[in-house]
């Protein structure tokens, strides 16, 4: 935002204030880390969580069922399908293996949806075929099954080539920030399978299923980050993790 976004609007982006809705409270401490700083500028001023967002709307009095559906802005309002399910566990790692899949092969990936790494099992695994090469990936969300997968890969009784994990138990869907699921109502609804159902649907009818064919994204990298893994897109996009302390 304070990059691209800056400059295709022609914003001096020391005057932007970035807000991040999130399903995360860990966001919150995530945004001071220094890595998330570029140009002397923290990439995010402030995080809130979509269950704050809600409160916030319902203070303001604000019907959403009354209001009118618009589109997000641009340039960089194109969302695909890709990027919806990565709220749920499978998802990121689904995403990325549409693209892996077209990016190896250089053909068109006809069967989209990849039922093995899809669903509330704690931890999946499984051997895709990528043209004549066998990709194993792993997928594990909640912490303990995290571990689990990382003293497996460490003792070498596996290899991966890709592993997801996601902190909370079914993914963001079910983030510390979001709306908190009453006893009551955990007993009339699966919550979990039916915000995943919300995602999935999204995707299965979203104009674009691939990140790769995002109009956005392509333009994004044309004009500035270049190709992707390029020396731009690693220092806005990736990061690296150390061992910190619990508490500082
Ligand atoms: S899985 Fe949980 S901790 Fe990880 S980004 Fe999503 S909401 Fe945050």
């Amino acid at each position: 935002m304070k990059s691209y976004y800056a400059k295709k609007a022609g914003i001096d982006p020391s005057k932007m204030y970035v807000v991040s809705v999130m399903p995360c409270t860990a966001k919150k401490f995530e945004k001071i880390r220094p890595e998330m700083i570029n140009d002397s500028l923290q990439n995010v001023d402030s995080v809130i969580t979509t269950r704050e967002l809600a409160r916030m709307i319902k203070q303001a009095n604000i019907h959403f069922t009354t209001l009118e559906d618009s589109e997000f802005d641009d340039p960089m309002g194109e969302a695909t399908g890709a990027g919806a399910i990565f709220g749920t566990t499978g998802g990121v790692m689904e995403a990325a293996l549409r693209t892996a899949y077209e990016s190896l092969t250089g053909e068109e990936l006809k069967q989209l949806d990849f039922e093995e790494v899809r669903g509330k099992k704690r931890i999946k695994k499984a051997t895709i075929k990528i043209g004549d090469k066998e990709v194993k990936v792993a997928v594990a969300h909640g912490l303990s099954n995290a571990r689990e997968i990382l003293e497996e890969i460490k003792s070498g009784e596996t290899d991966y080539q890709f592993v997801e994990i996601m902190a909370c138990p079914g993914g963001c869907i079910m983030g510390g920030g979001q709306p908190i699921v009453t006893s009551k109502k955990r007993n009339e609804v699966d919550v979990r399978a039916e915000r995943a159902k919300a995602l999935y649907n999204i995707d299965k009818n979203s104009k674009y299923r691939k990140s790769h064919e995002n109009p956005t994204i392509k333009k994004l990298y044309e004009e500035f980050l270049g190709k992707p893994g390029s020396h731009k897109a690693h220092e806005l996009l990736h990061t690296t993790y150390k061992k910190r302390e619990k508490y500082i």
